[in-house]
């Protein structure tokens, strides 16, 4: 039973744990963004411009049997627009990130340190200024 604990410990403390759970919780509360912003804000604009078409109540029966392909259409459709405006999101997301990473992207080395004497000197130097040993050419 000690040994199950300890184990049940090492499984909840894993790092990827937490970091599944938290990816969980804001995808949740990513979720209810996006669907806002295509119910609330997409949906009508559709609406709008289709002159307010409305696709799920289409339907035709053959016998007893009841093919709603209505609602078919509409959940593709709105597939289709959660796709589009998550592709916009993170197409946003994906340029933020890169203008950041661009910026923390450390400067170019412009000193190097000398073989013989371990000091820093100037990365072009070919003789070094502190122990005026000649350096070999760069590889
Ligand atoms: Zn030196």
């Amino acid at each position: 039973m000690k040994k199950l604990a300890q184990e049940f410990k090492e499984f909840i403390s894993r790092g990827n744990v937490v970091d599944m759970a938290v990816g969980v919780i804001i995808g949740g509360a990513f979720t209810a963004i996006v669907n806002s912003l295509v119910n609330d804000l997409v949906t009508p604009l559709l609406g709008l411009i289709t002159g307010g078409m409305d696709f799920s109540s289409l339907s035709f029966g053959i016998g007893e049997a009841q093919f709603c392909y209505g609602s078919f259409i509409s959940a593709v459709i709105n597939f289709l627009l959660i796709a589009l405006v998550l592709f916009f999101l993170v197409k946003g997301i994906n340029r933020m990130r890169r203008k950041k990473e661009a910026e923390d992207k450390p400067a170019a080395p412009t000193t190097k340190v000398c073989p013989l004497c371990k000091t820093e000197i100037d990365l072009h130097a070919t003789r070094c200024p502190h122990c005026t040993s000649e350096l070999p050419e760069e590889v």
